[in-house]
């Protein structure tokens, strides 16, 4: 299976900065059959010239929509005009949507839905605080976020993120063992509500040239969402010239 490489840009990205996604279409143009598969999601006002410029080297996501599909909803942008976008992704429940915009996981679920109902593949991300770590209740935070976030899924297919609040842009990450842990907690729960096929679990925080060799070579990582890192396209290309390495 080809590895799943996310990255993440979040409130970043201008016009200008599309010069550096044309770097990345160029250089990716004609490995992106056989190496690893790439999504980049910028925001919402770059997606559909990063569609045009993608020439198919890389697909296309959102970091967000909402839970309805039109209607009376000032300044919210929907699954279906993600979709009309040329997106085939979308990012939910980011930590910065759960704590900066009090996002429960009931609001998720909905937008779960939504999503899968425009045709978009979900990327849906989990992760427990620093102080859930602390008190060794990470697997089972992640687990509650997972059964309340997630609706029942009849043969529908999601992407899972493994994201702990604490390694996001600290510069910190877990051992490889506490991540397979997670992981396999987290694919055995998306199994048990229905998730179809081979249940991809990418892991996020902190992800960088040095430290992605390590964090692919863990058990149970089927990928990375790559927050700061996306946004240099010579790193981001590093990372990705690993992951081809460890298609599998
Ligand atoms: C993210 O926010 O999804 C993320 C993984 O960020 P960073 O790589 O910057 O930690």
């Amino acid at each position: 299976m080809r590895r799943l490489i996310v990255g993440n840009w979040k409130m970043h990205g201008r016009s200008r900065d599309l010069a550096g996604l044309s770097a990345l279409a160029h250089a990716l143009a004609g490995s992106s059959e056989t190496g690893a598969e790439i999504v980049v999601c910028p925001p919402f006002t770059l997606l559909r010239e990063t569609n045009a410029l993608s020439e198919g080297a890389f697909a296309v996501g959102a970091q967000d929509c909402a839970a309805q599909m039109d209607g009376p909803f000032t300044g919210d942008i929907s699954a279906a005009m993600v979709r009309d976008c040329g997106a085939q992704f979308v990012i939910l429940g980011h930590s910065e949507r759960r704590c900066g915009h009090g996002e429960a996981d009931e609001r998720v679920q909905l937008k779960i839905v939504a999503a899968l109902q425009a045709g978009l593949i979900p990327i849906v991300c989990f992760g427990e605080s620093q102080q859930q770590r602390a008190a060794g209740g990470a697997v089972e935070a992640v687990l509650a976020q997972v059964q309340a976030g997630v609706p029942a899924l009849q043969g529908q297919s999601l992407v899972a993120a493994y994201e702990p609040i604490w390694a996001i842009g600290s510069g910190l990450t877990p051992s490889p063992s506490q991540i397979s842990l997670a992981h396999h907690a987290m694919r055995d729960a998306l199994r048990e509500k229905g998730c179809a096929g081979p249940v991809r679990v990418l892991y996020g925080g902190s992800v960088r040239p040095a430290n992605c060799a390590e964090l692919l070579a863990t058990e149970g990582v089927d990928g990375l969402l790559v927050g700061a890192a996306s946004l240099e396209t010579a790193a981001f290309l590093s990372i990705i010239a690993v992951a081809q390495q460890y298609a599998r």
